[in-house]
């Protein structure tokens, strides 16, 4: 008897060949045969008299052969077959390219069901390769909604339809049903066995839109049951005690008071360190917001329980710059802190590993100098890491990997949806701040095509007379990329402008360069010595130059919202007014209406919706480095709020039954485990 675990090769019709061909699609046992859903479905469902059918109409006809099939050889490895078919109404010419086999299959006189794409030229209609059956004896590629699957070689369609079919009827009966009984009516969705039935062969569309809401939630819900359960375990684990303090000891020794979101995320985060278990928490804040501060309260908190901070800069200028800010804020408050960055002397870098050591510093500010093998610390109970996305998880992991478990703070200034942020950061807690400062300007933004050169260049020249500085962004050019519109690449640009601006000081910046080379342009700037920046995205991250006041963005179309956003926080950081300039000579309707929300809104989160819904998550899960297993059905992005009530529902359960021990999630449980071996390797 098959099961669903029952190898595909038990299937009729799948020898050594095809099993092979199928295991490339990732398809082993019966089970990943019927969870193997079509890419997308032919409607075969219109039949058609053949004279009714219209010029490239794609249908259905019902005709008997009319003449023998003849076979004829064009030329070498070309041959065809031609036939008539006719019904009451007229008469249809078909030709088979290279399926010589055709000839002996169509019989003369026998009635059958042609799909194909109707051509008609004066009176003469013909059909080119029209699948067929026996009329009576269809068995699924005509007068159906049929399923189109992805391919592999050594596979065709019919193929995999048949051995679906197979699969369905073997064992379409003991699929379990993941979704408990509760879940499912509440949320109103069909059972799995109609679900899996109706997603290879729907009975009609609206069958197919029931199917496809369920399987869309169940992968969800799993995935949402998934990560909360990760969660949910990681609570468990016992985190470096921190004893209660005092936090209006550290707010009163700020010259503003924080506001209300940067409060809220202090005390969440403060409420993980009390509570005896390990804290993993994400603060997702707008740039600007003031993220850096959150760190501080914490890192003196920390501090309050004689425990030791480490604070991980994904680059040096930005650790130089964290370690500016933060031992300014917190030397006086009597901690002792120090930084370690691949640019410090040997001697430099030797003295403050062995003050790590010996336990003579309460915060380290530094680049990923900090995880090297030889660094070791003494009572590390706070890793924060900035703008985390920079970091890649094994770096993250290796630095945690120093203490005995310390707490965790990751701060990203990339503003995510909050159900996106749950799920890509599915093993932490999020914390969101939304509020800015008072008083933050608004940067003034415009989107403008290159008939405003002329302007734009006069307003750079204006800016930089009254002393302020330029930051102008090129997108990354990819070597042999073919495109419609000639892009800007840094380099050249930057040859560009200082031909354009004889006296002003330009300087480039890009990807390409040694990190060495990088941060000494990126110092320069800083301090003052260059007028224009010219760079790819490098910039991107928290670079704070406070007296640039103006970005460009050249070929803006080439930038997601989010992106150009977390461009745009570049300036506006100080007390100057400031622009930000949309360049882009893309007219097509999508651009426009992107780059024109960039023009209204200087919420992060908007845009980050925004930017979600006209793009797709693709953006937020840069090179599936988010490690979250592939979706088969739903999509991050387009199913939002299919994944926001799956989540909740998730939730629920998990509160119910946090192990999924109960009989009736037993089903659950399996798929849930299964999720997590199948991408054990890509989970953070
Ligand atoms: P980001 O979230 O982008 O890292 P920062 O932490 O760099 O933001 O803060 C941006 C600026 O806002 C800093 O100059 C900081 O001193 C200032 N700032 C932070 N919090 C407040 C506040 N509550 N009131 C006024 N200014 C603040
Ligand atoms: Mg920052």
């Amino acid at each position: 008897m098959a099961d669903l675990t029952t190898d595909v090769r038990y299937i009729k019709g799948i020898g050594e060949k095809k099993a092979l061909a199928l295991h490339k699609l990732g398809v082993f046992t019966l089970y990943d045969l019927i969870s193997f859903f079509p890419r997308k479905y032919d409607d075969r469902t219109q039949y058609r008299p053949i004279a009714q059918a219209m010029d490239g109409e794609s249908v259905c006809i019902r005709a008997v052969v009319a003449d023998t099939p003849r076979l004829a050889h064009i030329r070498r490895g070309m041959d065809l077959v031609k036939l008539r078919a006719v019904d009451d109404s007229g008469i249809v010419d078909i030709t088979y390219f290279n399926q010589s086999y055709v000839k002996d299959n169509l019989q003369r006189g026998e009635s059958y069901v042609f799909f194909g794409r109707m051509e008609v030229k004066g009176s003469r209609r013909s059909m080119v390769n029209p699948v067929y059956e026996q009329e009576g004896k269809e068995n699924g590629v005509t007068g159906r909604i049929v399923p189109i699957y992805r391919m592999s070689a050594g596979l065709n369609q019919r193929a995999i339809l048949q051995a679906v079919r197979q699969g369905l009827d073997l064992c379409g009966d003991q699929l379990p049903d993941v979704l408990p009984e509760r879940v499912r009516s509440a949320c109103e969705l069909v059972q799995a066995r109609y679900a899996y039935e109706n997603i290879h062969f729907p009975a009609d569309f609206g069958a197919l839109e029931l199917a496809r809401r369920r399987l869309i939630f169940e992968e969800l819900f799993v995935l949402a049951c998934a990560l909360g359960r990760m969660r949910g375990e990681r609570v468990r684990e016992g985190g470096i005690p921190i004893a209660e303090a005092a936090l209006d000891d550290f707010w009163k020794t700020l010259p503003f008071s924080p506001t209300g979101a940067q409060r809220r995320a202090v005390e969440q985060a403060v409420n993980d360190l009390k509570s005896g278990a390990v804290m993993n928490r994400l603060v997702q804040g707008d740039v600007g917001s003031g993220k850096t501060l959150v760190a501080a309260a914490l890192i003196w908190y920390v501090h309050q329980s004689g425990k030791m901070s480490a604070f991980m800069a994904p680059t040096e200028i930005l650790a130089e710059q964290h370690y500016h800010t933060l031992s300014g804020m917190l030397t006086p408050l009597g901690l002792r802190v120090g930084k370690l960055t691949g640019a410090m002397s040997a001697k430099e870098k030797r003295e403050v590993k062995s003050a790590l050591k010996n336990g003579e510093l309460d915060l380290i500010i530094g680049t990923h100098a900090l995880f090297s093998q030889d660094v070791e610390y003494q009572n590390l109970a706070l890793v924060v890491t900035d703008e985390q996305h920079r970091f890649g998880v094994g770096q993250r992991s290796a630095l945690i990997g120093k203490g005995r478990k310390p707490h965790v703070l990751v701060m990203s200034a990339t503003p995510i949806p909050r159900t996106l942020a749950l799920i890509i950061y599915g093993d932490l807690d999020v914390s969101v701040i939304d509020e800015l400062p008072p008083g933050r300007q608004k940067v003034d933004t415009f989107a403008v095509n290159e008939s405003y050169r002329q302007r734009l260049n006069g307003f750079v020249e204006k800016l930089c007379a009254e002393g302020r500085q330029v930051f102008v962004v090129c997108p990354m050019v990819e070597e042999n990329e073919e495109l419609p519109t000639p892009l800007k690449s840094a380099e050249e640009h930057a040859k560009e402008l200082a031909a354009a601006f004889p006296h002003l000081r330009v300087a480039c910046v890009h990807g390409k360069m040694k990190p060495k080379d990088k941060d000494a342009v990126m110092s320069a700037f800083v301090a003052g010595e260059t007028d224009i920046l010219v760079s790819t995205t490098v910039i991107e991250v928290g670079v704070d130059v406070p007296n640039a006041a103006l970005m460009i963005v050249e070929n803006a179309e080439r930038f997601g919202l989010s992106q150009l956003h977390q461009l745009r926080g570049r300036v506006g950081r100080g007390q100057h007014k400031s622009w930000c300039i949309l360049v882009s000579d893309a007219d097509t309707e999508e651009v426009k209406a992107r780059l024109s929300i960039m023009t209204k809104t200087n919420d992060g989160f908007r845009i980050s919706e925004e930017d979600l819904r006209l793009r797709g998550p693709g953006d937020f899960f840069g090179a599936r480095q988010h490690g979250l297993p592939a979706m088969h059905v739903a999509d991050l992005g387009a199913d939002a709020q299919t994944l926001q009530r799956a989540q909740a529902e998730a939730t629920k359960l998990l509160a119910d039954d946090p192990g999924l021990n109960k009989t009736e999630n037993r089903p659950l449980r399996e798929r849930v485990e299964r999720l997590f071996s199948e991408s054990a390797d890509s989970f953070n």
